[in-house]
């Protein structure tokens, strides 16, 4: 490691510490995801399987919801990367595509 500041150095090393416990979260949901299928299947872990099921149709809910009150306050979805903009935005802030006008959003 090249010679850095204390403060630099303790940045990169957090960056690091939060980059390693992020793939080790999606490594973790990857084994989760696919063990919970075969739980679901074979009926084990049910009061967590029953869980994970409510959990999923309250997202479900609380997403339509989130949209409902970003498109009511003025947000439109990009048809491209489904990045949130503002309504009169011409082109995404995330991808550049140009913005539909035609678009009821
Ligand atoms: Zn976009």
């Amino acid at each position: 490691m090249p010679d850095m500041s204390p403060n630099v150095e303790l940045e990169a090393i957090t960056e690091e510490i939060r980059k390693l416990n992020a793939r080790r979260t999606v490594l973790y949901a990857g084994i989760g995801e696919k063990l919970f299928s075969k739980a679901k299947a074979v009926q084990m872990f049910r009061s967590t399987v029953l869980e994970i099921g409510d959990i999923e149709v309250k997202l479900a809910a609380e997403q339509k919801a989130l949209n409902a009150a970003k498109k009511a306050s003025g947000q439109a979805v990009c048809t491209v990367c489904g990045t949130w903009i503002a309504q009169r935005a011409k082109f995404c802030s995330n991808c550049g595509a140009k913005v539909d006008e035609d678009c009821p959003l």
